[in-house]
């Protein structure tokens, strides 16, 4: 009999709904996850057009029978759970029996696999659903799952996919994920013929360059805790070197990279005081739980997971960061209580150091001053700034926003109508992630335009040029703040109505791309005064002296309001006065 069966109504009515395949990475992902619950030592993962026209998985697991073969692409068909409490300890990647359905349903497959038990493999091959080839397979133990033309029977999903460079970019990401958390299995990754990836047996830390660059993890500080309950390793960035987003934050639980917003606040308080509001450590967790403790039910990508006995793993969370950094040594030279050479370096673009040269809090305004009325700040959110037409309500983070935005615009288009760059005396060659050579042959023009220059040699990108601007910056953590900030803006409008991101506009008579300009309104974003921000008089003021001054002021960049005027003839007309 085989192992693979149909799960029983009752279990499938308690699984959370449906696998979600919505692009080529989770493909990817879920024939990885198959692999690695098929203990398989090596993972081969081959991939034309960024996995639209063909994503091949090739491991040396387990394997199935012929009988298996047959029930695997079957909806919620699993060898993994056969009785309802076992959904309660989940010990597999994989349980529901929808994966290979899904993608058996969006594209056609081809399943090869042979068990240790078998001289001989079987092939079966699927288009549109249904059985068109069966037959013996000669390979070794393991199983080889190869999917063609994704999508081609749903094109209201293809619409949805984003440029062949993003999927690329999405595919690699879960790959990293699962290579990170499985340093004791091989993969090789290749693209269009070309190898990406061939990474060997390896230690953790040195899989830990998949995530991070050098420069992070010559910092790091290894944690760990162990009692019977949960097992915390990792590594932490010291309070020294932190960083204003958190997409360097990696937790895997039980070997899956999850999210969880309630262990990353707890990671950033164990740092106490030495890191500001705004700055995050970068990390590496794995924590290990009894499988029983962990519920993985409760999202469809299994990209979130639910904890009993919650606070038990927060406490030795705390207690291993706290831990490992009272034995760090401080190093006040470039403490996290003085972030403003750091903040410069993060926040600039295209040669716009920031802090120093736009915010308008340390522009010492003389003209204008607004004499008669006083502003009031309301729930830290607003200013009420009374004038002689009544009074204007202003919302402090979008004002903010909208003039740093202009700012910034203004600066970024003096520095590319000077397009200054200069040519380095010594070519660079780049230090850069799998995950930032991608963002980079993506967004290499914008570098460009901003007076960066590249060449690429063996997989490697060597910088030519630099903008003037930049001659005393260290350039390589620059090009990389600098993908980093992209990669955010994606991720920001992936979520956003394409239709309403902006359009390429003029300014100054020069052409600013959209993604430059997406670029300036996250930094601006990033940058302005919060809602909930106490502001003082005189902060106020300059706001509102700077608010009047910026073109465009009545709504942020992303096109919310940034003020009302409330006139005195409305109020009357409310309270009824003639
Ligand atoms: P699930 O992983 O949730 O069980 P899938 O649809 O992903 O569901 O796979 C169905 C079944 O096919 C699995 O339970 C497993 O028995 C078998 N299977 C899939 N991929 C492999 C593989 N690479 N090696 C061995 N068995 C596999
Ligand atoms: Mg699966």
């Amino acid at each position: 009999m085989g192992k693979i069966h149909l799960l029983p109504p009752e279990i499938v009515a308690k699984i959370a709904a449906g696998e979600v395949i919505e692009r080529p990475a989770y493909v990817v992902k879920e024939l990885i996850e198959n692999s690695l619950d098929a203990s398989a030592t090596r993972i081969e993962i081959h991939l034309q057009d960024s996995g639209l026209r063909k994503i091949i998985v090739h491991d040396n697991g387990s394997g199935m029978s012929k009988e298996d073969l047959l029930e695997s692409f079957k909806l919620h068909t699993t060898s993994k759970v056969s009785q309802e409490q076992q959904l309660l300890s989940i010990a597999s990647l994989g349980f529901r029996g929808e994966a290979l359905a899904s993608i058996t349903a969006v594209s056609d497959i081809t399943l090869q696999s042979r068990t240790a038990n078998e001289p001989i493999g079987t092939l079966i091959a699927l288009k549109s659903g249904k059985i068109i080839e069966e037959s013996t397979a000669g390979m070794p133990v393991g199983t080889s799952i190869s999917v063609h033309n994704l999508f081609k029977s749903a094109p209201g999903r293809k619409k949805f996919l984003k440029s062949k460079q993003t999927e690329l970019r999405h595919i690699i990401e879960q790959i990293i994920y699962q290579a990170a958390a499985h340093p004791e299995i091989a993969f090789l990754v290749t693209h269009n013929g070309k190898r990406i990836m061939d990474l060997a047996v390896l230690e953790q830390k040195p899989r830990l360059s998949l995530l991070f660059s050098r420069l992070i993890q010559d910092k790091f500080v290894a944690i760990s805790f162990k009692d019977a309950y949960v097992e915390v390793q990792g590594f932490v960035t010291p309070p020294q070197l932190s960083f204003p987003i958190t997409s360097k934050q990696h937790l895997f639980i039980n070997c899956r990279h999850v999210a969880d917003n309630q262990l990353a606040r707890l990671v950033k308080q164990a740092f106490g005081t030495s890191l500001s509001g705004n700055r995050y450590p970068a990390f590496c967790i794995f924590i290990q739980l009894p499988f029983e403790f962990v519920d993985v039910n409760v999202h469809p990508r299994k990209e979130q997971v639910s904890i009993t006995n919650k606070e038990q793993v927060m406490s030795a969370l705390s207690q291993a960061i706290k831990s490992a950094l009272s034995r760090q040594e401080p190093d006040f030279s470039s403490s996290g209580l003085f972030p403003l050479s750091q903040e410069d370096i993060t926040h600039s673009f295209a040669g716009l150091t920031l802090r120093e040269t736009v915010n308008p809090w340390l522009v010492r305004d003389s003209e204008q001053k607004i004499n008669n009325f006083e502003p009031t700040q309301l729930h830290n959110l607003y200013i009420v700034m009374p004038n002689k037409y009544g009074f204007v309500l202003i919302d402090q983070h979008a004002a903010h926003e909208r003039i740093l935005y202009e700012q910034y615009m203004s600066a970024f288009t003096k520095r590319m109508q000077k397009s200054e760059f200069i040519f380095l005396e010594e070519e660079k060659i780049l230090d850069l992630t799998l995950g930032e050579k991608n963002l980079l042959e993506e967004r290499e023009h914008i570098l460009n335009s901003i007076g960066f220059k590249f060449k690429k040699k063996d997989d490697e990108y060597i910088v030519l040029a630099i903008p003037k601007m930049f001659t005393k910056r260290n350039i390589e953590e620059l090009i990389k703040e600098l993908l980093e900030n992209m990669k955010n803006i994606v991720i920001l409008n992936s979520f956003q109505d394409p239709k309403k991101m902006p359009k390429p506009v003029r300014h100054d008579e020069i052409f600013v791309d959209s993604q430059s300009q997406k670029m300036l309104a996250f930094l601006a974003c990033r940058q302005a005064i919060m809602a909930g921000d106490k502001l003082s008089n005189e902060e106020m003021k300059r706001l509102i002296e700077q608010l009047a001054k910026t073109e465009n002021n009545s709504t942020c960049p992303h096109g919310r309001p940034t003020k009302i005027q409330v006139t005195i003839e409305e109020l009357n007309k409310v309270f009824k006065r003639k």
